[in-house]
């Protein structure tokens, strides 16, 4: 017997497929509603910690995961200039324990329809093109209203629906997500062979030039740059990123030479938000973006969402009843941690904004290391 025998789910990420994997193997009736209108979306790399690994093992995909994405266990630290000098190698923490690599760098769209592809193989049910457009709760349970104009009775919705949850609003959540000041370039490019692992490069012109491989062929570059209105054509951002890169040699000489029409250039500012108190109101419950976001200093974003996922499925399959228990339960397993990594990721950047050259980098990075290595 679990909590919830029909959930309605908003939002096919990270969080939302997570959950609905989870589900479906516990023999709930699952529909995902996703506004999207097929998985085909472009994107670039993500980069995923060993924790958010060890989830992707518990659904049954890591060895997917790793077959498409490319795995390492160190970051390097690069000086500007055009030698781009090692100046450190540091260990990545094997943050999932010692059976998954630390890092494990891939390409969204692959993890999306590994994800995707899972959930569905298990019954769940994801319909593209759709939203939940309005919803009334009781005691009971939760009536929908889908854009297609059908309906449906639930017995739990989950808002997985991002960063700028219309969940999180309709339920009179008021909290948004504030930019923390950086803004981030990204390009998507064929790999140099030398590009084995993430490095970093600090100083120059940017606050951070680097690069994550995420298959034998791919990676991703970036550039964190103080965050400023950059309403810019596709051709003009590849111009940017190249202007912005001339300071950075090594690999970004080859990165640089590869950028073009192909390579996605994005623009997006940081962001930071936890929702403080409780992330459900009654039958209806946020996760993911839409309950915290971080910038990817740490890169804990999906991990985050993954584990929000995880312990909510863990809890109503393993209960009779969705009651206040139940939310005590689940708030005070991922409050707690999903704040202390929003804030480290957040002190991260701001050190940087601030020109802090004593900080105690190694000490916030072990720190969240120790605790995010605990499963959730
Ligand atoms: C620049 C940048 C770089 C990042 N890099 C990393 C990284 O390297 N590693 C990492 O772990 N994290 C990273 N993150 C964070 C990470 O992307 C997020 O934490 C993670 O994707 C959150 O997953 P989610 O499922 O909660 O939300 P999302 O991935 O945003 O998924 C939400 C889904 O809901 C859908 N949706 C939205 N609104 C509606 C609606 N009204 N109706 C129906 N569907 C809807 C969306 O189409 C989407 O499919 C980065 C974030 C940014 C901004």
């Amino acid at each position: 017997m679990s909590a919830v025998s029909r959930v309605a789910i908003v939002g096919s990420g990270v969080a939302g497929t997570t959950a609905a994997i989870l589900l479906a193997e516990g023999g709930v009736e699952v529909d995902v509603f996703e506004r999207k209108p097929d998985l085909s979306a472009l994107g670039s790399g993500i980069t995923l910690q060993g924790n958010a690994l060890r989830v992707f093992d518990r659904l049954g995909v890591w060895e997917q995961v790793k077959e498409a994405g490319y795995s390492f266990d160190q970051t390097g630290l690069r000086a500007p200039g055009p030698d781009a000098p090692v100046i450190a190698q540091i260990p990545d923490a094997r943050t999932g324990g010692p059976d998954y690599p630390a890092v494990a760098g891939m390409y969204r769209p692959d993890l999306a329809r590994i994800l995707a592809d899972r959930a569905t193989e298990l019954g769940a049910r994801i319909h593209y093109g759709t939203t939940v457009t309005s919803f009334t709760q009781d005691d009971a349970g939760v009536d929908v209203t889908i854009s297609d104009g059908s309906t449906g009775r639930y017995d739990l919705l989950i808002g997985a629906d991002g960063l700028h949850s219309a969940i999180r609003k309709q339920l009179g959540i008021e909290v948004e997500p504030e930019r923390t000041g950086m803004g981030i370039w990204r390009a998507f490019v064929p790999r140099p062979k030398d590009v084995t692992q993430t490095d970093l490069y600090y100083g120059g012109p940017v606050y951070i030039a680097g690069y994550t491989p995420t298959s034998d062929e791919m990676m991703y570059a970036f550039l964190v740059e103080p965050a400023q209105d950059r309403q810019l054509s596709p051709e003009q951002g590849v111009e940017v990123m190249k202007e912005l890169s001339r300071a950075y040699g090594g690999p970004w000489n080859e990165i640089r030479e590869s950028l073009g029409e192909a390579s996605r250039v994005n623009y997006t500012w940081f962001t930071k938000h936890v929702v403080p108190d409780a992330w459900n109101r009654g039958r209806v419950v946020i996760i993911g973006e839409a309950a915290h976001s971080c910038p990817p200093t740490i890169a804990q974003g999906a991990a985050q969402a993954a584990e929000d996922a995880l312990v909510l499925s863990e809890l109503l399959l393993a209960r009779d009843t969705v009651d206040q228990s139940l939310w005590d339960e689940f708030h005070a397993r991922r409050l707690p941690r999903a704040t202390e990594v929003v804030e480290a990721s957040v002190q991260l950047g701001q050190w940087q904004i601030d020109h802090v050259q004593d900080a105690d980098v190694p000490g916030l990075m072990r720190r969240i290391a120790m605790l995010v290595s605990e499963p959730a």
